[in-house]
């Protein structure tokens, strides 16, 4: 037998077979058992997350012999046949290539007549949003009056660009992209199936390069394979995205968080050296930062619900929540923003990621002039009742600010350093 692609031998055939979309199946399902079924639907999310496997989950349920049921047989010729893509009742219209009035005249033509042998006829109109205003105008006709025996299911990446007429006659559903948990989740079942060794962190490496897209977790897995056999290292995945360990990153943000620069050029020339992608690496970091902030502002076990990530990840987190408190984290976040932003229109990366990340260092480890207040009241409440009012009235033409007890225990505090104060 010819090898099929994981993507496609793995393609969800159920709706509970789908991963990370279980507020659009449940209510999908949910229509069907309870006979409600809307004339048009439409799928809007990222590349790669179902919108039209779904779609043809959809139009078996409506069309198999024994339909239309939440469980689609796949035994019956009408399930075999959208399942093969051949059904005469459900049409695949791709709407980049069908951008044209004619074609969206044919369709209105073939809207007329009865299905063949399904229940219904579907049309599957795929990135929906290509269709040209004029397409869209003679769709439109359609869907305002669609004869009964018609469902239309449209998917789309960008919801934006779809006319209102035509999204206030669907029934709308976002799907999400797929959690980094969940994508591993499913990898590891399928690579225990295809007798795949693969160990935790490689399969966390393909789910963070596939980023929310189980169909590229597939292409990415197959193409591992067939590179490397059916034993897969962290390593052997990193290679072939251009990704950093979530090792190394970790030990990058501990590095910029403690102010250790040199380490942290070090590990930068490494990374350019070994060929990884560093705009990859600078949004990884930026993200990992807004986990080390959402884990220190609600707390472990909120986080550990709230956040996508595994719990190796989370232990590195609380390692290094002590290092830093959120308004820190949130300036290094806002120089990684700025970063981000920066790296795409430059063509000498690797000086501008540096130069973000010393900014980074300096912004992670910089007193703030918000922190001196904080901690000289602390102080304050802290003098016995006797002193305070003497600090108060201390004259302001004392000698020097230094003779202020206020600003003597400050700089005891402060270890006796002169303290960088961020403007
Ligand atoms: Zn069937």
């Amino acid at each position: 037998m010819a090898y099929e692609v994981l993507a496609r031998k793995w393609r969800p055939k159920q709706f509970e077979d789908v991963v990370g979309q279980d507020h659009v199946t449940r209510t999908l399902r949910n229509a069907i058992e309870s006979s409600r079924i809307a004339h048009a639907y439409l799928f809007v999310g990222p590349r790669g997350i179902g919108k039209t496997t779904l779609a043809r989950i959809f139009a078996k349920a409506l069309n198999c012999a024994k339909g239309p049921t939440s469980t689609p047989c796949d035994a019956c010729d009408l399930c075999r046949e959208v399942a093969a893509g051949n059904s005469f009742d459900v049409l695949e219209i791709d709407g980049a290539s069908n951008n044209g009035v004619d074609q969206v005249r044919d369709l209105r033509d073939a809207v007329q007549f009865a299905p063949v042998r399904g229940k219904y006829k579907i049309f599957i109109i795929d990135e929906v949003h290509m269709l040209s205003t004029a397409a869209f105008n003679a769709l439109l006709k359609t869907l305002e009056e669609p004869p009964p025996h018609v469902k239309f299911i449209f998917a789309t990446t960008e919801g934006d660009k779809i006319l209102p007429t035509i999204i206030s006659r669907c029934q709308r559903f976002d799907l999400r992209r797929i959690s980094t948990a969940m994508i591993v989740e499913r990898l590891r079942h399928i690579c225990t199936v295809e007798k795949i060794t693969i160990d935790n962190d490689a399969l966390l490496a393909v789910a963070r390069g596939a980023e929310g897209s189980m169909r590229d977790a597939l292409s990415a897995l197959d193409q591992l394979v067939s590179f490397k056999g059916d034993t897969l290292t962290e390593e052997d995945v990193l290679a072939v995205f251009g990704l950093v360990s979530r090792k190394s990153l970790e030990a990058l943000a501990g590095h910029l968080l403690k102010g250790e620069m040199g380490e942290m050029l070090k590990l930068v020339e490494a990374f350019d050296s070994a060929g990884k992608n560093l705009r990859r690496l600078t949004v990884e970091l930026l993200a990992h930062f807004r986990n080390l902030l959402i884990y220190e502002s609600i707390g472990p076990e909120a986080a550990a619900v709230a956040l996508d990530a595994t719990p190796e990840q989370l232990r590195a987190l609380q390692a290094q929540a002590a290092l830093a408190d959120p308004p820190r984290l949130l300036r290094v976040a806002e120089q990684l923003v700025a970063a981000e932003e920066g790296l795409r229109h430059t063509l000498s990366v690797r000086t501008r990621l540096e130069i973000a990340l010393l900014r980074c260092a300096r912004a992670a480890t910089v007193v703030t002039v918000e922190e001196i207040v904080r901690r000289l009241n602390a102080l304050r409440q802290a003098e016995p009742a006797s002193a305070a009012p003497a600090a108060v009235a201390a004259p302001r033409t004392a000698r020097s600010v230094m003779d202020d007890p206020i600003v003597k225990r400050a700089m005891e505090l402060f270890d006796g350093k002169v303290v960088e104060v961020e403007e």
